[in-house]
């Protein structure tokens, strides 16, 4: 079955599916994007991604292409057309085509263009076995509370973690302070037993997973410091993870080659993962 995206107005297979040669998110990444888990034909935390969507959006001054409503409506529909009940959605908006110039003029016409494939959600054994990060220097812009399409650094770091054999690379800022990873968020258990996280501040994405964790850590009555940390407070934590909307709660059991703990997913971890599973497949009351 050929897969079906949605563009700028046109429900197509992937072969014939095409922005314009001109689109600005083509030749400046003058563009932004989410990305929404579905469990069970569901969109997950939907409202928080549509105003992290509009959030992004304004800091741009580019406008939102349709309404919720309708862009919910569009969502289903690629959802429905791809046969997607458990995967996710991609979403992105550009300012839309114009002659190629550094500065635009005149009101946007946005270019909406939606996907979704199948997946499932992350892997028991990788949950249970956590993973490896390396951390590098954060070499992004000073932005990165938009979700740009603008993911060169963010890739760049990425494919230095693979190679290294890691799964993902924390990122340090000038201040030797962790912000996030290349595509989650970072959080530490610290040695004292504070379940810690960066505070929302330009220097990150404000994770949708961060914010439903924070809200189910604390329905749970667990306390959630937002304060920023280091690399040394990190590889003194007790537990580390890391949280996005397709890693859902993973936890991290090495930091550049040196054990976290044990070496082995910690108890917060592992029982904010079970709380989360359960916020996704709709069985949590709380969160
Ligand atoms: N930080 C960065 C830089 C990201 O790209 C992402 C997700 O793509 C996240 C954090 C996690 O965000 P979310 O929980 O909304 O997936």
């Amino acid at each position: 079955m050929s897969r079906i995206a949605y563009v700028a107005g046109q429900y197509l297979p992937h072969s014939q599916a095409s922005v314009h040669i001109e689109d600005r998110g083509y030749q400046f990444a003058d563009g932004v994007y989410e990305v929404v888990a579905v469990s069970g034909g569901r969109r997950i935390d939907d409202d928080l991604h549509f105003e992290r969507l509009e959030r992004s959006l304004g800091a741009l001054d580019i406008p939102m292409p349709m309404s919720r409503r309708a862009l919910a409506v569009v969502m289903d529909q690629v959802l429905r057309l791809n046969r997607v009940r458990d995967g996710i959605i991609y979403l992105q908006v550009t300012r839309g085509q114009a002659p190629r110039d550094h500065a635009w003029s005149g009101p946007s016409s946005p270019v909406l263009t939606v996907t979704a494939r199948r997946q499932s959600p992350p892997d028991e054994a990788l949950a249970s076995q956590g993973v490896a990060v390396i951390t590098l220097k954060d070499q992004r812009w000073k932005r990165n509370d938009i979700k740009s399409v603008n993911l060169l650094a963010n890739i760049m770091a990425k494919y230095k973690a693979r190679a290294e054999g890691a799964y993902e690379a924390w990122l340090i800022d000038d201040d030797d302070l962790i912000t996030e990873g290349t595509s989650t968020t970072a959080w530490i258990v610290s040695s004292d037993g504070q379940l810690i996280t960066r505070p929302l501040d330009e220097a990150i994405l404000g994770g949708v997973t961060r914010a439903a964790l924070i809200h189910i850590a604390r329905a749970a009555g667990m306390e959630v410091e937002e304060r920023p940390f280091s690399r040394t407070e990190a590889l003194a934590a007790r537990e580390a993870f890391l949280t996005s909307t397709s890693a859902y709660v993973l936890a991290i059991v090495s930091i550049d080659g040196q054990k976290i703990g044990d070496g082995t997913p910690g108890p917060v971890t592992l029982n904010l993962l079970d709380r989360y599973r359960r916020h996704v497949s709709g069985n949590d009351f709380s969160g």
